[in-house]
């Protein structure tokens, strides 16, 4: 009997290896293989510009790699499901699910909608390597803190599955009369992005790549390596991972694969465990949907945030006067991506030294980052403000120029970044206002003109962050 077609539908697992839902979809005659861009369910959340331009290139590897036959789409995916069961003898719709709020709403929809038509529908897990609803503490409830729930949750449960073997499928279908690539208008009209196309490769092919590199070269001494920016220790996966060009199952048991290489253990446990922080926060995104616009504690709803678009624009441009934070702000406008140090002190000086809140910083990092996802940056940006599950305290404050010294003491990664100040001594890098005249001369900075002078004091701002954060402390 004709088992007909079946439509897969490529979300967040841009890829052909491992990916459980095609695999299920290659199973009938002929599968759809189709991508909707949905800028209608996602509202607040649609992608932003450093994705978009991703995800263009990554459906091009992805249409390459299907032989030129992945049908798209840039409309509300109902309705384009909805088309292609009246056009077509479909007799079955399968996709991997995603844990962003807006999206579980729409699938469910849609669900009720293909049940509702006797439509064989299933979705599957290719994203994490635990559901989300099978972590819980001994009494039912969800975990806050990411160590129990790694260690006692997590390493306690299954194990994740073993990724699947690579998959040929010669029975693609294509339908003729959906978009193009280039009409879903994905790059923007100003090319920004020509230093991001030089450091990245987007699509399944670069992804393997990128982690067969770290594995070779970064993983053995990741432990320490990645604290350091300037160091090729850490994956830079998290936009492949994002994008689904390799799943989180495969990144896990190649690295394992590493287990025997003498004296890595301790640093495979801790990249292993960094893949952990990936599942907390979706753990969290899923548990607690509002994560990416409200407090996770209320009471920091009483934090007294400022509203300053001049500091704002200064921190997002990369000119504050503080060389660490600039060179980091610099390299997220740069290359699409921003080492986690530095996420961890920009994001630090913005709600703590700017007492700008931090979903101010969330919105820039989701427009500008290559890997954006609105898991990791919420919990991100609410670790960061002290305002989230299991974060730093609000209190503990990343002093800029101690952080730059300790973690880029020879300032190569400040000096790429911010270029004017490359002739200063290391001894004045990180606080440029504190270098005598004839050093500030010799290095040919005037500061106001060549490099702005800092835009706050630390002593004092720090002081008044601990002021505000008393404010929280009132019943
Ligand atoms: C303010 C802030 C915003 C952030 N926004 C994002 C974001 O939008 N998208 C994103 O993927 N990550 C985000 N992170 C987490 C982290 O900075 C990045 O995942 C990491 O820097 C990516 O680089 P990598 O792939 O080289 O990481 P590696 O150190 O090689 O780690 C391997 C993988 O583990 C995961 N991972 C590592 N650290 C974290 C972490 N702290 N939280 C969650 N997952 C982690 C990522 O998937 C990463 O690719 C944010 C962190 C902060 C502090």
């Amino acid at each position: 009997m004709s088992k007909g077609i079946a439509i897969h539908w490529f979300r967040q697992d841009l890829r052909l290896t491992d990916n459980l839902s095609l695999e299920k979809a290659a199973e009938f005659d002929a599968v759809l293989p189709i991508y909707i861009l949905d800028d209608e369910n996602s509202q607040e959340f649609k992608m932003g510009s450093a994705s978009r331009w991703w995800l263009h290139h990554s459906l091009q590897s992805l249409n390459e790699s299907l032989d030129s036959k992945l049908s798209i789409y840039n409309q509300n995916p109902k309705n384009v499901i909805k088309k292609l069961l009246e056009k077509y003898d479909v007799k079955a719709v399968f996709w991997n699910r995603c844990y962003e709020p807006w999206r579980i709403d729409r699938d469910i929809d849609i669900k009720a909608y293909l049940d509702d038509k006797k439509i064989e529908n299933k979705s599957f897990n290719s994203h994490l390597l635990w559901e989300p609803w099978n972590i819980s503490k001994d009494d039912g409830t969800p975990y806050r803190v990411f160590t129990p729930y790694f260690k006692k949750g997590c390493l306690n449960a299954e194990e994740p599955r073993l990724p699947s073997k690579n998959l040929k499928i010669d029975t693609i279908f294509y339908d003729h009369d959906c978009d193009q690539i280039e009409t879903l208008d994905l790059l923007p009209r100003i090319n920004w992005y020509s230093k991001i196309q030089e450091v990245w490769k987007p699509g399944e092919d670069g992804a393997q790549k990128r982690l067969d590199q770290f594995l070779e070269e970064g993983l053995l001494d990741y432990k320490e390596g990645r604290n350091f920016p300037f160091k090729e220790n850490v994956s830079r996966l998290s936009p492949h991972l994002h994008f689904g060009e390799i799943s989180s199952n495969e990144v896990w048991y190649q690295a394992k694969t590493k287990e025997s290489v003498s004296g890595i253990q301790k640093s495979l446990d801790h990249f292993l465990s960094e893949l952990g922080w990936r599942e907390f926060s979706y753990y969290l995104l899923y548990h607690f949907p509002s994560l990416p616009k409200q407090n996770f504690q209320p009471k920091f709803n009483k934090f007294p945030w400022i509203k300053n678009e001049s500091f704002l624009e200064s921190w997002q441009k990369g000119e504050t006067g503080y060389p660490i934070v600039d060179a980091g702000m610099r390299e997220l406008w740069q290359t699409g991506y921003m080492h986690n140090r530095l996420r961890m002190v920009v994001g630090s000086f913005l709600v703590k030294n700017l007492l700008i809140d931090w979903r101010e910083g969330e919105d820039w990092f989701w427009d500008c980052l290559v890997d954006a996802d609105l898991a990791s940056n919420s919990a991100g940006w609410q670790w960061v403000a002290g305002s989230g599950a299991d974060a730093a305290p609000y209190f503990r404050i990343f002093n800029p120029v101690t952080q730059g010294l300790k973690f880029d003491p020879e300032g190569e990664y400040t000096k790429k970044y911010v270029p004017e100040l490359k002739l200063l001594p290391n001894k004045f890098l990180f606080n440029p206002w504190e270098a005598p005249k004839e050093i500030l001369e010799r290095a040919g900075i005037e500061l106001g003109k060549d490099y702005p002078e800092p835009i706050v004091d630390l002593k004092y701002s720090r002081e008044l962050a601990l002021e505000a954060f008393g404010k929280t402390k009132l019943e």
